[in-house]
């Protein structure tokens, strides 16, 4: 195997071997953009090293053959005592992972090439400048030096020299804080920081194939989902410099704004600063408009070489640049993070630019980024002022408490508590408390920095450089420039969308997406983009899209939102209020006639609710589910009737009689007990009663000019003599009606398959049903033989954590085990019945990567809660491509 790549050898389609930013840099120099020339060492020798705790034992002689190359196209060697080489080791995954891992700048400076570099350049402050960085670096990140410690020695120093940034201290001061950081890495290491170049580089090497296994990389993959098991790349590349003085600096710029995806070069410059400095946020970046005064022929670089990664890669890119003495070098680019607003808009606009087809913009946007565009809003009519003003790095509105760090905010999230992570700048060290808070806000950095970088990627609201706070970790408050004072444990409102923090709780309106939706009409171009995208899906897909949905005003908000039906709604929320005791009548029954009654009192309450959804939803199908949950969960709590009936000193023996049928009703495990089909089978007269509602309610529309079309399907079946039983009853009734009003009409009947049992034998079901319904929560409860309620509160995060499943059978269909059934059974039940119909209405009809899932394997429909109904119909659309 080779480990080792020359950037001209590589190319963007290895980033698998080289990481993404070994493919980015190969990429670009096969483009013919200035980068500093170097080598990839791959991820294959970091799985190798991560395995066996050894490099392969090529690498070595690899990586001295690509070195004396580099040093050869140069013309200088490395760490040389005259004019060195100095080279950056920089890491780079397959999937970008934004300074979770380490990079370690001016390797090759020791106590003799420093001079070296001092002559070379002219310029001796520089050179003490990159050998102190290149100290602390290396004694951090490879040495394991607390970096507390050397922070600590620079603001003695600038305490010392009464200066407030090191970039004020003279060459006389770096020499000593040089020395200052060797003797920390002496006292902590009992090692002297290595002066041997060669030392130097293989062993920075290592700690980044290290840093893969660092705490923080872990926690970002986890959240991110990316695999375990890939490893990084390491690139050694020829160092450049931006802290030679003012004609040099370094940056980050966009080919497009990643928070609005409006066209037009964005970014953040740092005049003479090297590496990290504009992402870390120490000093305050200029927009990358002023380089255009600084350096009109730099700027004018940039943006040719902006323009040919963006038609090269045809998406938004994000490059990171460095001026060295007005020369221009780009050190990376990658196809950059943008938020969901951006994301629609630019895949929007360069469809719009025949860039791309229509297709591929559409696979440019995803359901989880409408989702989040029509959460709502903050409704600020009416509010006071914001207290503080910020760059608004990541759209959203969020409300939590005040916390100011990290372990506060996983505190407080683990008891339920929403947070605001309030920090002067991130560092990838909060990243367990940034993932944890619902927003973020910091007083430094601008729309590239960590925490708006990191913040977008995962989605979260952020507003970021809010200068005018004045935070104060230690104290754990800030103070807002009126003077307001904000402690933990205060609540905020953070909107994200306009760069505002107010104080205390705003309330929430509809978003313009939202409203755009509802309304089918765009107010401007991301609602253009958004219902441009829509139009397209639906042209595309095959699934139809419905709702679960149980009230006229949800089936009217679900028909707005272009849902072709209902495929799940639920009579229980019809049991419920005042219509309990009708409810408790029925269940106290002791005689035929007392449950008539009660039955009878129900039955126009049902009429009603049926008639209008089916007015809602008129020409299209509206599916009823009969009554599925145990009756006991319309009685009172058992333990609380007991205690009434204890504390009263004349109990009502209603009460007695109600406790009894609670006691008799009991079970141990009522997932499993008196529910679904079985109820209908056991309680008489309870299916006749909501099959006349519902075949009452057809009629009145009917009557009425309307065109319903109920179906009815019966929940929780196992074998299909339960669904024969039911039927019979069902057919029954609906003949006892049409034979009264004179009104026949069509009633599909059909059954939810969520049982193994069911999903097993689906062709002797199919024999009885016009339909199923996948009932995909309950399926997932009986297939795991686990009840979601009582997982998923106690050893599901255990099993997240220890990677039994990446993301929760809940929210994502177990494709293998649950997804398998479904798949059996509408095979089984297609073939045994042609005219059978198929859809899903449990939690996984709404879920992304579900939906796709459901195309593939031939399901006619998805049905999902109305909020998710956009986003199922987008990625039904996706799935059809
Ligand atoms: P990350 O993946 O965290 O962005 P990078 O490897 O990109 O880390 O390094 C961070 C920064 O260090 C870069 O943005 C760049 O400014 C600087 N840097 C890296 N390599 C070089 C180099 N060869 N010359 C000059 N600066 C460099
Ligand atoms: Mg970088
Ligand atoms: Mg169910």
């Amino acid at each position: 195997t080779k480990y080792v790549y020359a950037f001209s050898e590589g190319s963007r389609d290895m980033a698998d071997l080289l990481g993404g930013k070994g493919a980015g840099l190969a990429e670009m120099t096969r483009l013919g953009l200035p980068v500093p020339p170097g080598f990839t060492v791959t991820t294959e020798a970091c799985k190798v090293y991560l395995a066996t705790g050894e490099e392969p034992d090529e690498l070595g002689v690899e990586v001295a053959r690509a070195l004396a190359d580099l040093e050869r196209a140069m013309g200088r060697s490395l760490g040389a005592p005259e004019d060195p080489l100095l080279v950056s080791v920089r890491s780079g995954a397959r999937f970008s992972m934004p300074g979770m891992m380490e990079t370690i700048l001016d390797i090759g400076l020791n106590d003799d090439s420093v001079t070296g570099l001092a002559k070379a350049s002219g310029q001796e402050r520089f050179a003490w400048d990159s050998y102190r960085r290149l100290v602390q670096m290396f004694g951090r990140t490879v040495m394991g030096v607390d970096g507390d410690l050397f922070e600590q020695a620079i603001s003695d120093h600038m305490a010392q020299r009464h200066v407030a940034t090191d970039h004020e201290l003279d060459t006389t001061e770096l020499v000593k804080l040089t020395d200052d950081f060797k003797a920390i890495i002496r006292e902590a290491t009992g090692e002297e920081f290595p002066q041997d170049p060669a030392d130097q580089l293989a062993r920075a090497i290592r700690a980044v194939f290290d840093s893969w296994n660092g705490e923080r990389a872990h926690v970002y993959r986890r959240r991110e989902h990316i695999p375990e098991d890939l490893g990084t790349a390491v690139n050694i590349q020829a160092m450049v410099f931006g802290n030679l003085g003012g004609d040099s600096g370094t940056g980050v710029a966009f080919t497009r704004d990643p928070a609005t995806g409006e066209s037009g070069v964005y970014g953040d410059y740092l005049p003479d600063a090297q590496g990290e400095d504009v992402v870390s946020g120490v000093r305050d970046a200029l927009p990358l408009t002023e380089l255009e005064h600084l350096d009109p022929r730099a700027y004018a670089a940039l943006g040719g070489h902006l323009r040919t990664l963006e038609n090269h890669y045809r998406d938004l890119c994000d490059v990171e640049f460095t001026v060295e003495r007005g020369k221009l070098w780009i050190l990376q680019t990658r196809v950059g993070k943008r938020t969901a607003e951006a994301a629609f808009r630019i895949a929007h606009d360069l469809g719009e630019e025949g860039t791309i087809s229509a297709d591929e913009a559409l696979m440019r946007v995803d359901g989880a980024e409408l989702t989040r565009l029509m959460f709502p809003r903050f409704d600020t009519a009416g509010a006071a002022e914001p207290i503080a003003h910020g760059v608004p790095a990541s759209p959203g509105a969020a409300v939590g408490v005040a916390v100011f760090d990290s372990a506060e905010a996983v505190r407080r999230a683990a008891a339920g508590e929403r947070t605001v992570l309030v920090r002067r700048e991130t560092t990838p060290d909060d990243l367990p408390g940034m993932i944890a808070a619902e927003a973020v806000l910091t007083s430094r950095g601008g729309k590239t920095s960590h925490a708006a970088v990191v913040a977008r990627g995962m989605g979260k609201v952020c507003v970021c450089g809010a200068e005018s706070l004045a935070v104060d970790p230690a104290a754990h408050r800030f103070t807002a420039p009126d003077g307001t004072v904000v402690t933990e444990g205060d609540t905020l409102s953070v909107d994200g969308t306009a760069g505002t923090v107010h104080l205390g709780e705003l309330p929430l309106t509809a978003s313009d997406v939202g409203r755009a939706l509802q309304s089918g009409t765009s107010t401007g171009a991301l609602t253009d983009a958004v219902l441009g995208a829509l139009r397209h899906a639906d042209s595309l897909r095959r699934l139809e899209v419905r709702a679960n949905a149980d009230t006229p005003e949800d089936a009217a908000r679900a028909r707005a939102l272009g849902a072709q039906g209902i495929g799940l709604c639920r009579t229980e929320h019809m049991f419920l209020g005042e219509r309990r005791a009708l409810v408790e009548a029925m269940i106290l029954a002791d005689d035929d006639t007392a449950r008539e009654q009660a039955l009878a009192a129900l039955l126009p309450l049902q009429r009603e609710d049926f008639t209008g959804i089916l007015e809602a939803m008129d020409g299209l199908p509206v599916t009823i589910r009969l009554l599925d949950p145990p009756l006991h969960e319309f009685l009172p709590d058992r333990t609380e009737l007991a205690l009434r009936i204890a504390a009263a000193e004349d109990p009502d023996p209603r009460d007695r009689a109600l406790l009894k049928a609670v006691e008799r009703m009991d079970e141990q495990n009522p997932m499993l007990g008196l529910r679904g089909v079985r109820l209908g089978l056991a309680v008489p007269g309870l299916t006749a009663m909501q099959v006349r509602a519902v075949a009452e309610a057809v009629t009145a529309r009917l009557r009425a000019g309307g065109d319903p079309r109920a179906e009815i399907m019966i929940p929780l079946v196992g074998t299909v003599e339960e669904l024969r039983l039911a039927r019979t009853e069902v057919e029954r009734v609906l003949a006892e009606v049409a034979e009264e009003t004179g009104t026949p009409f069509d009633c599909p009947i059909g059954t939810m398959i969520e049982l193994p049992r069911a999903a097993l034998t689906a062709d002797r079901i199919a024999e009885a049903a016009d339909f199923f319904s996948f009932g995909t929560n309950d399926l997932t409860q009986t297939t795991w033989g686990l009840s979601r309620d009582d997982a998923e509160a106690s050893f599901f995060p255990l099993y997240l954590d220890q990677g039994v499943f990446e993301v929760s059978p809940f929210e994502t269909i177990d494709q293998d085990g649950v997804g398998r059934l479904v798949e059996i059974a509408a095979a089984a039940g297609r073939a045994a019945n042609p005219d059978l119909e198929t859809g899903v209405c449990g939690e996984h009809g709404g879920d992304p990567a579900s939906i796709h899932f459901f195309h593939r394997v031939g399901l006619d429909y998805v049905s999902c809660s109305p909020f998710r109904i956009p986003a199922a119909r987008l990625e039904a659309g996706r799935a059809a491509l």
